[in-house]
């Protein structure tokens, strides 16, 4: 699998996708919380400032009828007695006003009313000193305050621009953090969609194809599917099926060869069975029938084999039939096909070779075979284990593969009645019959 190459996005952790999605949210509630907080205290301020705004309207109208109290009849005691009253009233308010003026950042009305008490101060003391109030001191109050009062209203104003503007500023954040979150969660799926579904389609494409074509090596699609998916640009899910699917391939591929191997292999000796040497010797006989060439196969049968298995049970005679197997098998030559013909019978298909070079590999078989030490096999009659073979060629000795084997068959016969221990060649048997027929 390739590890190299630059991706254009990362893989896909769902743990860090869900870590910033409950930090974002602890965020959004926090932020939440804290403009509610902002923006009600921005509201009190408005709502504070414009109750000012009233009360001051109130202490204006209060100096204008001191005033009016005043131009009418300044010196009457009982009037002054109420002109006192107000100007405690208002010495009261302007105490109060002054903290307002304070808690609510009004500095220009805080200094005002400090003014004012003094001259309210001083208004009471004239009063008591029956000196009388200065006609000047209360328009001049009025006026005074009317500038306050006007500044004042620009501070509601003020203030409740604050509250709006706030407002705005609240409603562009919450559209920015929706934009965020729409723009994430089309992100996540793009890549979801690049790191899940593409691979996984591209996967069953392949597993599509593996099933129309049934190629002849599972191997080479696995190796395809590792080729084609590049394991750092998908979640770590798709890795593990494209692992679990190059397994699943590499798995068939190791079943595949031992069903190949058990379909053309004899079990036991290990040799070819008899349908591979059937199927072999069919194209290799019309090859040499094409190419004018020729074929020759042998028909081995081991000598006396049932009192050799009598004597010493059937396990010590297949231990001889794979010993023997393996002697055919390490003779024969590249090109050749051993088998197993069946019983203790061998058959070994030789392409492209004559009956003088087909004698002279079988007899150097047998000559290796009677030589070879077996277990107990001096008790047998003859006192060693010996092979007869029979050898047919192609085109000499017969038309087509299955007169070949069978004369080559009839050769191991005239072998086994000869003496044993011995190669015929069918070509012996027909000299045989032309003598006979002159
Ligand atoms: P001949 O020289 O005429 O061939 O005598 P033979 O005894 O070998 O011939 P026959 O056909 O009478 O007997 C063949 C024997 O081969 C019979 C059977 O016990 C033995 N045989 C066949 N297949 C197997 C096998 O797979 N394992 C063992 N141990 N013996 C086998
Ligand atoms: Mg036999
Ligand atoms: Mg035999």
């Amino acid at each position: 699998m390739s590890e190299s190459g630059k991706t254009s996005f990362q893989s896909l952790s769902l743990r860090p996708v869900l870590f910033s999605g409950i930090l974002f949210a602890f965020l959004l509630l926090g932020g939440t919380a804290g403009f509610i907080t902002y923006q009600g205290n921005l509201q009190k301020r408005a709502d504070e400032a414009q109750v000012i705004y009233k009360d001051l309207l109130d202490f204006r109208s209060t100096l204008t009828l001191i005033d009016q109290q005043l131009s009418l009849t300044p010196d009457r005691s009982e009037v002054l007695r109420e002109i006192t009253q107000n100007i405690k009233l208002l010495q009261f308010r302007s105490v109060n006003f002054q903290s307002r003026a304070a808690k609510n950042r009004m500095p220009e009305l805080a200094s005002w009313m400090r003014s004012s008490q003094l001259a309210l101060e001083k208004m009471l003391t004239d009063i008591d000193m029956k000196r009388g109030i200065a006609d000047n001191s209360i328009p001049l109050m009025i006026l005074e305050l009317d500038d306050v009062i006007l500044q004042t209203a620009i501070d509601v104003r003020l203030a409740n621009d604050k509250v709006y503007d706030a407002v705005q500023l609240f409603f562009f954040i919450v559209l920015a953090v929706l934009m965020v979150i729409i723009i994430s969660a089309g992100w996540l799926i793009v890549s979801n969609y690049r790191q899940t579904v593409m691979p996984l389609s591209q996967l069953a494409e392949k597993l599509r194809m593996l099933n129309e074509e049934l190629p002849e090596s599972f191997h080479d699609t696995a190796e395809e599917v590792k080729k084609n998916i590049r394991r750092e640009e998908f979640s770590s899910d798709v890795n593990q099926i494209t692992d679990s699917i190059v397994r699943f391939c590499q798995d068939i591929e190791l079943k595949n060869k031992k069903l190949d191997e058990l379909f053309i292999k004899d079990e036991k000796t290990d040799l070819y069975n008899y349908r591979h040497f059937k199927d072999h010797l069919i194209v290799d006989v019309a090859r040499a029938k094409r190419f004018n060439e020729k074929v020759s196969i042998t028909m081995m049968d081991i000598d006396r084999f049932k009192a050799y298995n009598d004597a010493n049970g059937h396990v010590a005679g297949d231990i001889v039939l794979e010993r023997m197997a393996g002697i055919i098998r390490e003779e024969c030559r590249e090109a050749d096909i051993p088998a197993r013909f069946g019983g203790e019978e061998f058959a070994v298909l030789f392409p492209r070779t004559d009956s003088r070079e087909a004698i002279e590999i079988v007899d150097r078989l047998r000559n290796i075979i009677a030589a070879e030490p077996f277990y107990h096999e001096k008790e047998l009659p003859g006192g060693q284990l010996t092979i007869s073979a029979g050898v047919a060629t192609y085109p000499d000795n017969a038309v087509d593969w299955y007169s070949l084997i069978n004369n080559a068959d009839k050769a191991l016969y005239r072998a086994k009645q000869t003496g044993r221990n011995k190669v015929v060649h069918f070509r012996e048997l027909e000299q045989e019959e032309g003598e006979s027929a002159e």
